[in-house]
C-alpha cells in the first residue's frame, strides 16, 4: 500500500528522524515502538501531512508520490495526506460540536459528502463502537474511554486507506484502556491498515504483523512481535524491552 523511503526531518539541530524506511501493506498493522523521543509521533505526523519531511519519498501504491527533496506540489501534498487519517493521544474533538457533528465534520467540509450521507455513515459507526445513543452529546459529556471511540470513529469515517494511531491510549486511565484497545483489535482483524505508536506491549504481540523498534530516529530492529519481543537481535532493543516487560 504505502513505502517510505529515507524519511529524515531536524527541528533546528535536532535530528529527529534519521532515515527511517518501512513498508505497509495493505490490511496489515504496524507498531512502532522506541523510548520517548526516539522520533515515533514524528514518522506519523510526516505521513498525515502534519510536518513536513526535509528529505524522503512517501509514495502509495497506484497513488500519490511524493519526493520531499524536491519542491512538493500543494496537490501532491494533499493527495498524500488524504489517504490517511489519525487518531491522537487526546482525542481532538471539537467541544461545541456534538459526537455526530464532530464525526460528519470532516466527510462534510473536505471530502464533499452529502450531510445525510455522511450522518448515516456516521450513526453506523458509532453504533459499531457502542455509542449510537450518545450521538448528541457534546465531547464533555463522556468519559475518556467514550471520547477516544468517537476520535477513532471520526478517523474512520473519512475512509481512509491508512489509520494511524498516536500512543491512543495513553491518556486513559487504565480502566478505560481495554474498551479502546478493543476497538482496534476489531479494526485490525477487520483488515484495516494501520499503523500505531504504542506502549502497550502485550496489546502489539496480539495485533502487529510487525513491530520496529525506534531509537534516536532510526529503525533498530524490526520484525514479527513474536520473534522480537522473545529474541530481540539488538542489544538497545533488548534494554528496551527489558525495562518494559
Ligand atoms: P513520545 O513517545 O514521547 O511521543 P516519540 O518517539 O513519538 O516520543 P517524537 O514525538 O517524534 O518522539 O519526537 C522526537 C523528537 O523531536 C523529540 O526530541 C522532540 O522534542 C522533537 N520534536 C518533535 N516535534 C517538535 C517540534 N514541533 N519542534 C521541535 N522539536 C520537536
Amino acid at each position: 500500500l504505502l513505502t517510505v523511503t529515507g524519511l529524515t526531518k531536524s527541528f533546528g539541530a535536532n535530528r529527529v528522524l534519521d532515515g527511517v524506511d518501512l513498508e505497509v501493506r495493505r490490511g496489515d498493522v504496524l507498531v512502532l515502538i522506541g523510548p520517548s523521543g526516539s522520533g515515533k509521533t514524528t514518522v506519523l505526523r510526516c505521513l498525515n501531512g502534519l510536518e513536513t519531511p526535509d528529505e524522503g519519498v512517501v509514495a502509495f501504491d497506484g497513488g500519490p508520490r511524493v519526493d520531499f527533496a524536491q519542491k512538493v506540489a500543494k496537490a501532491d501534498r494533499g493527495a498524500v495526506r488524504a489517504r490517511s487519517a489519525m487518531v491522537f493521544q487526546h482525542h481532538n474533538l471539537f467541544p461545541h460540536l456534538t459526537v455526530i457533528e464532530n464525526v460528519i465534520e470532516g466527510p462534510v467540509q473536505a471530502q464533499g459528502v452529502p450531510k445525510a450521507t455522511a450522518v448515516a455513515n456516521a450513526e453506523r459507526l458509532l453504533a459499531r463502537v457502542g455509542l449510537a445513543e450518545k450521538r448528541d452529546a457534546y465531547p464533555s459529556e463522556l468519559s475518556g474511554g467514550q471520547q477516544q471511540r468517537v476520535g477513532i470513529v471520526r478517523a474512520l469515517a473519512l475512509q481512509p486507506d491508512l489509520l494511524l494511531f498516536d500512543e491512543p491510549t495513553s491518556a486513559l486511565d487504565p480502566e478505560l484502556v481495554g474498551e479502546v484497545l478493543k476497538v482496534l483489535r476489531e479494526l485490525a482483524n477487520e483488515g484495516w491498515t494501520m499503523v500505531i505508536v504504542t506502549h502497550e506491549l502485550g496489546f502489539a504481540r496480539e495485533v502487529a504483523d510487525e513491530v520496529l523498534f525506534f531509537d534516536e530516529g532510526a529503525i533498530v530492529e524490526r520484525g514479527a512481535p513474536a520473534k522480537l519481543f522473545t529474541q530481540p537481535q539488538k542489544e538497545r532493543t533488548r534494554r528496551f524491552l527489558d525495562r518494559l516487560l
